[in-house]
């Protein structure tokens, strides 16, 4: 670190003035999280310096003896926590992840089936600029008139055009997604049933959300959002995909492991395998209800009518005020958030008519309801003023406050 700030004074500042921010400001961007010091520690070791092509016990170079054993360590606890058959720890991210169950099981020109990006989905689920909206044929489901999963539409059109690989799994959707459902329609058809489970992985490793493992041929997940390590993905499956999983990944797509993200991904994964995870998770569940009825009584919709995990969309069109404005409004009070598109948005996608909010963050910094009910009240004052830059200031000083007192780097 000294010897950065002495050799590199600018990239210092930026890094001085990010670590600045993420302690100052309330953070409810439902995909981030912070790390633990043991998490980044491993990131930040000789490890990065390995080149490791292959696997544990079959590598194409020398002198991999300790980095099978922190691939190996990964490998054994994240199939522990979601009593996987079989892992790979080696994607780079979430969408490499899922780039490879596609390269393993599909051929350019197929069918898949996954949810709309409209409607709560993923761009790597066949959004059309996507290379999965690309080079497949995509069919989409959406939302009910509830705004849940509409099961018998999806059911219906997997029955009409057949796709090769059903996707379950979401970036803004806040209820349960019933897997075993999705499992009986792609036997029914005999697709692959692929769950990318990036946003609820923290909550399914502590119990406090459905389970994809036992129903699903492949599960993806990227390991920096709930699950809180280290910016990257995993693949787990069925034993029989075992084989054709890990040569998508390598050397279908990818070269060398990033050894040191590996062995940070082995850390987390002991972590979540702790009693103290497991209760920092139900506070994740915990602490979005809260921020979900206090929205509501402050005039707001939650999208779906509530939360059942750690991520929310809010409908502002009650307030007046677009996704972008408030996403710029509510960061000059120190809260940041994403502008997210909500079901038949009447505004473009960069504009939005909702933001996206998660709890994982401010749960690891010590928020508890109170300190919940605070946020989504400050979220609300600036909401009901948001063109007032008196009312932005003041905001601004309860959240220092607050952030002062839950301090995340000690
Ligand atoms: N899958 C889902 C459901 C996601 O929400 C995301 C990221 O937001 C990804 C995949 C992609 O992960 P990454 O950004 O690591 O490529």
């Amino acid at each position: 670190k000294i010897l950065v700030e002495q050799t590199d004074p600018e990239l210092f500042a930026a890094i001085q003035a990010e670590n600045a921010r993420q302690e100052h400001h309330i953070e409810l961007i439902a995909s981030e999280n912070y790390a633990s010091p043991a998490v980044m520690w491993a990131q930040g070791t000789q490890l990065t310096n390995k080149y490791a092509e292959g696997y544990p016990g079959k590598r194409y170079y020398g002198g991999c003896e300790h980095v099978d054993v922190a691939e190996q360590l990964a490998i054994d606890r994240v199939k522990k926590i979601f009593g996987a058959d079989a892992a790979n720890v080696q994607p780079h991210c979430g969408a490499s992840a899922n780039e490879a169950v596609f390269l393993a099981f599909l051929k350019p020109g197929d069918t898949i089936m996954g949810m709309s990006l409209a409607e709560g989905g993923h761009l790597t689920h066949g959004m059309p600029l996507n290379m999965s909206g690309k080079w497949f044929n995509v069919v989409s489901y959406g939302l009910d008139k509830n705004e849940a999963i509409d099961y018998d539409a999806m059911e219906a059109k997997a029955r009409e055009h057949k796709p090769k690989l059903i996707v379950a799994g979401a970036s803004a959707y806040s209820l349960h997604i019933d897997f075993e459902r999705f499992a009986k329609i792609a036997k029914e058809i005999g697709a692959i049933f692929m769950v990318d489970m990036a946003h609820y992985a923290g909550l399914i490793a502590a119990g406090v959300y459905p389970n994809p493992v036992p129903h699903a041929d492949v599960v993806t997940s990227t390991t920096h959002k709930s699950l809180r390590g280290p910016r990257g993905g995993i693949i787990l499956m069925k034993a029989e995909h075992e084989k054709a999983i890990n040569s998508a990944i390598f050397p279908g797509l990818q070269g060398g492991p990033l050894m040191h993200v590996i062995a940070a991904k082995a850390v987390a994964f002991k972590e979540a395998l702790t009693p103290e995870f497991k209760a920092y998770q139900e506070q994740v569940v915990k602490n979005a209800k809260v921020v979900a009825e206090t929205l509501t009584q402050r005039g707001l919709r939650i999208v779906s009518g509530g939360t059942q995990s750690h991520v929310m969309l809010v409908d502002l069109r009650a307030k007046g005020i677009t996704g972008k404005e408030a996403e710029a409004v509510l960061g000059a009070a120190h809260m940041t958030i994403n502008k997210n598109a909500i079901p038949n948005d009447p505004e473009k996608p960069m504009v939005t008519s909702g933001v996206r909010i998660g709890t994982p963050a401010m749960t690891t910094r010590g928020f508890k309801e109170e300190e919940a009910r605070l946020t989504a009240n400050l979220i609300a004052d600036v909401l009901d003023n948001p063109r007032d830059e008196a009312n932005i200031a003041a905001v601004r000083e309860k959240v220092n406050a607050l952030t002062a007192r839950f301090p995340v780097y000690r």
